[in-house]
């Protein structure tokens, strides 16, 4: 029989609480988003590390506000960089560590009010797959630089 679940909107509807805006743990940057963030907000791609982000590890997550959540956030309008944000934002909550662990998104779930829980794994991972699928073939802005 097939799943009742077939879509992603079967199994998450974003309720704009903007909880997910406080990073959870950390909204990391690509070289592909610096670029298409800088454009966006005509800023110097060489200057939005030193500007606009935190280290965390070896890598760079965008820096937060006083309120937790991240500096590109508003309280009215939410994300102000909606159509470049990065991947991570983008991608959420269907990402790959789900696929290599289901269980993950039921924890997920816990931070995140727009996911539903009790998903079987076979057509959660089914779903995942095509969405991170319909992402991962977006065309990169030509001026975009490879990572
Ligand atoms: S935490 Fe979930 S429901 Fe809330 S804004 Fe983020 S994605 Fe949407
Ligand atoms: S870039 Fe936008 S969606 Fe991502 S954490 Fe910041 S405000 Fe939220």
């Amino acid at each position: 029989m097939e799943s009742e679940y077939r879509t992603a909107e079967d199994i998450f509807e974003c309720k704009m609480c903007g909880d997910c805006c406080k990073g959870f743990g950390g909204t990391y940057v690509t070289r592909n988003d610096i670029v298409n963030i800088s454009l966006f907000i005509h800023s110097d791609p060489d200057k939005f590390i030193d500007q606009y982000c935190d280290p965390s590890g070896s890598r760079h997550v965008l820096t937060r506000g006083e309120d937790g959540r991240c500096i590109f956030f508003d309280k009215e309008k939410q994300c102000t960089i909606h159509p470049v944000k990065p991947y991570m934002c983008k991608a959420w909550p269907f990402i790959a560590a789900v696929i290599k662990v289901p269980e993950n998104w039921d924890i997920m779930a816990n931070s995140c009010p727009g996911i539903k829980k009790g998903i079987p794994h076979e057509a959660l991972i089914k779903i995942i797959e095509i969405e991170k699928e319909k992402l991962d073939h977006i065309k990169p802005h030509p001026q975009e630089e490879k990572e």
